[in-house]
């Protein structure tokens, strides 16, 4: 099996983006492994702090773990991570990466719990990926109507910021705030930046992270994959899809047997990272 370095290799050299889908549960699990493997394309499978202690730190890698050993490119990422401790105890589980997210705290704060992420990962578990993130972009996935107060054009990230940051924290994926926000605006504001995209690209040697993608429209995130980001996060939109067809199903019937009364919504969720796949690997279909 490919590691998820190699697979970022190939999706630079396709010009490709790998998609990553956060989950809470295995019908999520379930439901992003399947359409993965339905389209051939290498996956990664992301879990916050939060979503990792409902989980099961361990579990979550066991089931990954088994992918694995098929041969299957499922990935594991330990998304969104506050601390030290806890990017430790994912290093430790043998996570294929992991996002030290240090994004609300002041620049220096921010490279130096970086640096301590990466300096850990390199002595113990030298074969996982270390994200940075620099310029805030919000931490929810609410549904707004609008762009929240706190969020402004003013967060997006210089490529001079950029490439500072990369050189003292030598990370292994790097995600800037481009015009992307974590949760999903109804509006569609504000659009992805994608000169900026292209600007951080150029002077950026290792592969850029898209988070907080819901949202984005379809045309809008293959430009920014073709300006140079190699991994796109969908989150928000998934959680909407799995509750609105768990809450649909449970609330038409009198059935008990979970297998019945979830499978609309791991059918559901599956259409949208099938659909989601396909933009991130192959652009919109015309
Ligand atoms: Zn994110």
């Amino acid at each position: 099996m490919k590691s998820l370095r190699d697979s970022l290799a190939w999706a630079e050299k396709n010009g490709v983006a790998i998609g990553h889908f956060n989950v809470s549960d295995s019908e999520g699990f379930r439901a992003v492994t399947e359409a993965a493997e339905e389209l051939g394309v290498p996956v990664i499978i992301g879990v916050s702090e939060k979503e990792r202690s409902f989980f099961g730190v361990a579990e979550i890698k066991a089931l990954v773990g088994v992918k694995q050993e098929q041969g299957k490119a499922v990935f594991l990422n330990a998304d969104h991570t506050y601390s030290f401790e806890a990017s430790r105890e994912a290093i430790d589980h043998k996570y294929d990466s992991v996002i030290i997210d240090g994004a609300e705290k002041p620049f220096a704060e921010n490279v130096a719990m970086t640096r301590e992420v990466v300096r850990y990962a390199r002595e113990n578990h030298p074969g996982i990926l270390v994200e940075g993130e620099l310029g805030f972009i919000g931490k929810s996935s609410t549904l707004y109507d609008n762009v929240p107060e706190n969020i402004s054009i003013q967060t997006q990230t210089t490529p001079e910021d950029a490439l500072e940051f990369v050189k003292l924290t030598s990370v292994d994926l790097f995600a800037p705030s481009v015009g992307n926000i974590h949760g999903l605006i109804r509006s569609g504001e504000p659009k992805l930046n994608i000169e900026l995209i292209k600007e951080i690209s150029k002077v950026i040697k290792v592969p850029l992270v898209l988070h907080g993608a819901s949202g984005n429209t379809d045309e809008e995130v293959w430009e920014a994959i073709k300006a140079g980001i190699r991994i796109v996060h969908i989150n928000t939109e998934l959680r909407l899809a799995y509750k609105e067809a768990v809450k649909k199903t449970i609330n038409s019937t009198d059935e008990v047997a979970p297998y019945k009364f979830m499978a609309e919504g791991v059918e559901e969720m599956k259409k949208l990272v099938l659909h989601k796949l396909k933009i991130f690997n192959h652009g919109p279909t015309k």
